[in-house]
């Protein structure tokens, strides 16, 4: 049996084919690679669509969560507090410079950062005195903007910067704000599987902040000043090619749309599930998720099986993420150890995410909640 697709780009790409053929046309025959209109014209579009004074593109998610640290100067001896329940870039760049990462545990319903545990570690780095508490790196994850209020208070009270992870969050609100807005910078990816995505690797920063603009964008092209050949710090080179920001014009404009049909999938998979996964996603008020991934709850003794008999009706699902980043080999020698953040751990061993795309048609949509339910009754039966 064929397989439905995870993230339908076939689908997208043939709905936009005639305006993105066109736009990749004209970036490729005005031999303006780099640097070429479309780049700014897409930041100022972005900044205008997020609701932020700035945007400066760069080459990728995982640069656009650097750029930031490195205009304040994080590195050795700063403390950088992030959630253990998320892609490992979030953690990555903060060790990458140097800088220590605390991991945090989540928050149970929605899996972004708990400010309670949060505050906890915030009081214990400062009691302990022996690396600088400067900044917080919250995450959107699967497209839920994180706890906004409380962990900006909590930034307030203890001087932290909120490096907002929009990676996934790109077009989720919190309050009125978008994501991406929430915080002092937000990083966002164009990586294709990502609610916005390029044909390639892509990302951007986000701020109100002109003086943090003016440095993020210095640092994106090895830190110049006035002129391009003049370096007032270090910085790397992290642009966006001017074809993929010709691509991402013509995606922007259907983004809206695209997220609107998010929001329907999501409603359906709500309403098919409930009475057989009480573990759906929860979108707490005030909130709107983009969606990035839809991923449930499934009782973690019985997860392998059900992974197994949906693949054998053609349902592909994935698990983000099988593990903790505090018991990653690559953050070993920061000594997390199995019980240190239980909430997280816990939840990692249950949760599955199911295809989700705007152009997930309800016949399709059918077959994955009919094989889920299915797959949860035979692996319960078998279990016993
Ligand atoms: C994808 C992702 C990133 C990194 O983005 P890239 O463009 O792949 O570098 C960072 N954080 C989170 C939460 C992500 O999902």
């Amino acid at each position: 049996m064929s397989s439905l697709p995870f993230i339908d780009l076939g689908k997208q790409y043939e709905l936009l084919k005639s305006q993105i053929d066109q736009a990749v046309i004209e970036a490729v025959s005005s031999v303006k690679y780099i640097n070429g209109p479309q780049v700014s014209q897409l930041e100022e579009q972005l900044a205008e669509y997020v609701g932020a004074r700035y945007c400066v593109a760069c080459a990728n998610g995982t640069d656009a969560l650097t750029l930031p640290l490195l205009a304040w100067d994080i590195g050795p001896g700063d403390a950088v507090f992030c959630p253990t329940f998320t892609f490992i870039a979030t953690a990555e760049v903060v060790a990458l410079r140097g800088a220590t990462p605390i991991f945090v545990d989540i928050d149970p319903v929605t899996y972004n950062i708990d400010p309670l545990d949060l505050e906890e570690k915030i009081v214990a780095v400062n009691n302990l005195g022996q690396l600088k508490a400067k900044a917080i790196i919250p995450v959107d994850l699967f497209g839920l903007p994180y706890d906004y209020e409380k962990v900006a208070a909590l930034a307030d009270r203890y001087g932290l910067y909120i490096l907002e992870d929009a990676a996934q969050g790109f077009g989720g609100v919190y309050g009125g704000k978008k994501a991406g807005s929430l915080g002092l910078a937000g990083a966002t990816s164009f990586f294709p599987a990502k609610p916005l995505g390029c044909y390639g690797d892509g990302g951007a920063v986000f701020t109100d902040d002109s003086s943090l603009a003016e440095a993020l964008r210095s640092i994106r092209g090895h830190g110049a000043g006035e002129d391009k050949y003049q370096h007032v710090r270090l910085g790397m080179n992290s642009r966006l090619d001017t074809i993929q920001a010709a691509i991402l014009l013509v995606k922007l404009r259907a983004f809206p749309q695209e997220l609107d049909l998010r929001q329907i999938v999501a409603e359906r998979y709500e309403k098919d599930l409930v009475g057989f996964i009480p573990y759906a996603p929860v979108v707490p008020g005030g909130r709107l998720s983009s969606w990035a991934q839809y991923t449930v709850k499934v009782p973690k003794e019985l997860r392998a099986a059900v992974i197994d008999s949906m693949k054998e009706a053609g349902i592909p699902t994935m698990i983000y993420y099988p593990g903790c980043l505090h018991l990653q080999k690559a953050f070993a020698k920061y000594g997390g150890k199995a019980g240190d953040l239980v909430k997280a751990e816990e939840i990692s061993a249950q949760v599955l995410s199911l295809p989700m795309h705007p152009y997930l048609t309800e016949d399709n949509q059918k077959k994955v909640t009919q094989a889920l339910i299915e797959a949860l009754e035979k692996a319960a039966a078998s279990a016993g």
